[in-house]
């Protein structure tokens, strides 16, 4: 008799979970499509594309190994159709590690109330567990913080990082002692891209077969999604996993470290590894990755700085991220501040998808708000051009690709709507559609959390704010816009900056006392009354016209 194993969309590998622990012969694989979480929300056609080719191949690979498998596609939930096939087959206890996404824990809850029979163990894709989060920061639940009050929960990444180095072992000359003799080498990435160095090009792996008959059944099926399927490329077999990841280790991380944060409009990619599709659906393993990259450091093949600051990312953040969702319960336990319902032009089709289905579903998503910021996405983040050269290359790369890297998310993409006041939920439902890479464990904590500061502090200690001149240091966005980023009021401005300054005096008395603001708070202390004046009427003309779906001018 076969023990059967639910494995879902994002834990597809046959090295971790109960199927690690069986051999092929006394293995029962169940895999699931499920039509009704398709139609939750408009994803990215690439995503629902790389997921579910994934799962198709990995359903042949363990057949091919000589685990039994059950493929099912249907309309109804992953718990409901895992009943169905418990009370149709006669299944004894279905086995499953803990699921990674809310969502699917809170489905599975529904139906395992109606008779489910499930065998839940511990989920070994992650490098931490809850009691490693508590020996870092107690047993205190994050749960409504005052905004920048006293008595403020906050939890530093680097604690928790520190931890997880000595407890890994990795990147340790010994129990206490770092390599390099310190914890980070952070200070060394802040080069922008002037072509120095070649970007490698990457391996594509367009369509094969079984990735042509998906394109053909989600496009007559009317599976509501947003981007496009042309020019996939994305690896969906094992060992077309492994190949690139081995690419991106030898090929891209060499330079990753110095132009981390570097944006380049001839090289969107630049050095990123571009494996987060991959390792949030388990084809690379996060274990893999940290040893690999530990292992070419010690073979001399990755300086230290290198190495280290990829590690950071993947033991340091992804890590800290999906607890920092787990201990608010997605954010459930900060303070809600429910956006007031806005009237929408027809162009924002998706954003009206996504609205709907948070408006139907009985467990509506945390709507957290702490700096009260409640505008609706504007028409520019579907898509529509604004004029502003560094938001539209960086929406016209997602529209097409579902992915961009982790500056353009954090510096132009979020930071125009924390400046803008455009509102933390609408633009968390927009990166969870918009990017291959989004699961609720990571993109709430990220957009919730650490870029918009709608959490109020739990996740960073101020919000990740700029003006122009960020933007023109580390990019090559400015000098193709028709905007002027040395110019900060005026007509032919770039109202980043004028948007920054507003954003400050608007939120003086919150942030007014924070002390990693207070350099910036002093030089707009300075700034006369008129002058402040001509920055916010600068500031409300851009947000206007964005608002409208007009060129910002
Ligand atoms: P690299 O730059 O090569 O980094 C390596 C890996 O480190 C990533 O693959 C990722 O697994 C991990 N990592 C780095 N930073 C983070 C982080 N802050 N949180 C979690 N993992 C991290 N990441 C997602 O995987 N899914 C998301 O939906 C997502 N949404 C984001 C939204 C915003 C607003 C921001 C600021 C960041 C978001 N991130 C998200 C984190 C990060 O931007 C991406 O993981 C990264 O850009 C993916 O590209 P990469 O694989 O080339 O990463």
């Amino acid at each position: 008799r076969r023990t059967w194993v639910f494995v879902p969309y994002d834990r597809i590998n046959d090295r971790i979970g109960p199927l690690a622990k069986l051999a092929p012969a006394e293995a029962g694989l169940i895999l699931i499509e499920s039509h009704a979480k398709g139609r939750n929300r408009p994803y990215h056609k690439k995503k629902v594309l790389v997921v579910l080719s994934n799962m198709r191949h990995f359903a042949l690979e363990q057949q091919a190994r000589g685990v039994a498998v059950i493929y099912r596609n249907g309309p109804p939930s992953y718990g409901e159709q895992l009943l169905e096939l418990q009370r149709e087959l006669g299944l004894p206890s279905i086995h499953l590690a803990e699921p990674a996404e809310r969502e699917l824990r809170k489905d599975l809850e529904t139906w395992q109330a109606k008779g489910l029979d499930l065998t839940i163990g511990p989920d070994d894709a992650w490098l931490s567990t809850a009691e490693d989060w508590s020996a870092v920061f107690g047993d205190e639940p994050a749960s409504a913080p005052q905004v920048g009050g006293r008595g403020q929960r906050q939890f530093l990444m680097e604690r928790f990082y520190r931890y997880m180095r000595k407890k890994t072992g990795i990147l340790m000359d010994s129990p206490t002692k770092f390599v390099g003799g310190q914890l980070s080498f952070d200070a060394d990435n802040r080069q922008a891209y002037r072509g120095e160095v070649p970007v490698p090009t990457r391996p594509s792996y367009p369509p094969d077969a079984i990735t042509l008959e998906l394109i053909e059944w989600l496009s007559h099926n009317g599976v509501p999604s947003i981007g496009t399927f042309d020019g996939f490329d994305l690896p969906v077999t094992a060992s077309d996993c492994r190949a690139y990841w081995q690419f991106a280790l030898k090929e891209l991380l060499p330079n990753f470290g110095p132009y981390e944060d570097a944006m380049s409009s001839r090289e969107p990619m630049l050095f990123h590894s571009a494996i987060s599709a991959l390792m949030n659906v388990s084809r690379i393993l996060p274990q893999d990755v940290i040893r690999d990259v530990a292992d070419a450091y010690d073979r001399l093949q990755l300086p230290l700085a290198r190495a280290e600051g990829f590690i950071r990312q993947i033991l340091g953040w992804r890590e800290f991220m999906r607890h920092i969702h787990r201990v608010t319960d997605g954010f459930r336990t900060v303070e809600q501040r429910p956006d007031p319902p806005s009237n929408r032009s027809a162009n924002e089709y998706s954003a009206l998808l996504v609205k709907e289905r948070n408006d139907a579903a009985p467990d509506r998503p945390a709507t957290p708000s702490a700096l009260d910021a409640h505008r609706p996405l504007p028409p520019a983040y579907w898509g529509v051009p604004s004029g502003m050269f560094c938001l539209d290359t960086a929406t016209s790369q997602v529209m097409f690709q579902g992915w961009s890297h982790h500056i353009l998310r954090l510096m132009v993409l979020s930071n125009l709507a924390t400046l803008c006041g455009f509102s933390p939920r609408e633009l968390t439902d927009w990166f969870w559609v918009a990017y291959v890479d989004a699961y609720d464990w990571v993109v709430e904590p990220n957009v919730l959390g650490m870029s918009t500061f709608a959490d109020g502090g739990i996740t960073g200690t101020k919000p990740y704010v700029s003006g122009a001149a960020y933007i023109n240091r580390m990019s090559d966005y400015c000098g193709k816009c028709r905007l002027d980023p040395r110019k900060s009021t005026g007509p032919g401005s770039c109202p980043l900056t004028a948007l920054y300054w507003s954003f400050l005096e608007r939120h003086q008395d919150l942030l007014g006392s924070n002390q990693r603001l207070r350099m910036p708070y002093n030089t707009l202390n300075k700034k006369s009354a008129s002058e402040r004046t001509e920055l916010r009427n600068r500031a409300e003309r851009a947000i206007r016209q964005l608002e409208a779906g007009d060129l910002v001018d």
